[in-house]
Parts: C-alpha cells; sequence; structure tokens
C-alpha cells in the first residue's frame, strides 16, 4: 500500500463533547459536486457534497454487500464548510442515530 494512498484526512477522534449528526437516508439531489471527502481507505468514509445552492455531508459504508448512504439535512453552503471541519476535527461525532455500527480498530 503506498502513501499516496492516504493523501485525504482521515477523520481526528470524537471529542467527549462532540455532538452527534443525524443522519438521514439518501435524498434525490440535481447535480453534484464534491468539494471535500475523507481517506476511503476506511471502510467508513464521507464528503461534502454541493447540489445548487445548498450542501450536505454523505457518510458511505462500504461493506461486503455493497455501499450504504446516509446523508445530512441540507444546509446553506457556509454552514456546511463549517460542520464539515468540526466534522474533521472531532468537535461533532459520526457514529449518531441513522447511522450503522462502525467498525473499530482505527
Ligand atoms: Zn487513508
Amino acid at each position: 500500500m503506498s502513501a499516496s494512498r492516504h493523501l485525504s484526512p482521515h477523520l481526528g477522534r470524537p471529542q467527549p463533547d462532540a455532538e452527534p449528526l443525524i443522519w438521514l437516508s439518501r435524498q434525490p439531489t440535481g447535480r453534484e459536486r464534491v468539494l471535500a471527502w475523507t481517506c476511503d481507505c476506511r471502510a467508513v468514509y464521507f464528503e461534502l457534497i454541493q447540489s445548487g445552492g445548498v450542501a450536505f455531508i454523505r457518510k458511505t459504508i462500504q461493506n461486503e454487500r455493497g455501499h450504504v448512504i446516509f446523508e445530512t439535512h441540507r444546509w446553506p453552503i457556509r454552514h456546511a464548510w463549517r460542520t464539515w471541519t468540526a466534522v474533521l476535527t472531532g468537535q461533532i461525532r459520526v457514529d449518531g442515530r441513522g447511522g450503522a455500527v462502525e467498525p473499530s480498530g482505527q
């Protein structure tokens, strides 16, 4: 495995007082533009996606049967970026309601 595979960020460990992100099932969207993403070497990875004037975070769980996808509510883009940064730094936790149990071993 080459180091270049890990150019994208990995999630930080959630802080003790981190608020959980609410996950919804996948919503229909128009044209999508991926603004940022985490490294997909983990079983669960995240993307910040813009569609029209809003943005949201998509969570993809890779397992042997394929991909399971959850999405957040749609937000104004500036708010979505703030939330994305909070997720990366562990200020918001991503294992909350609606999400599946994530594999350990990180
Ligand atoms: Zn990685």
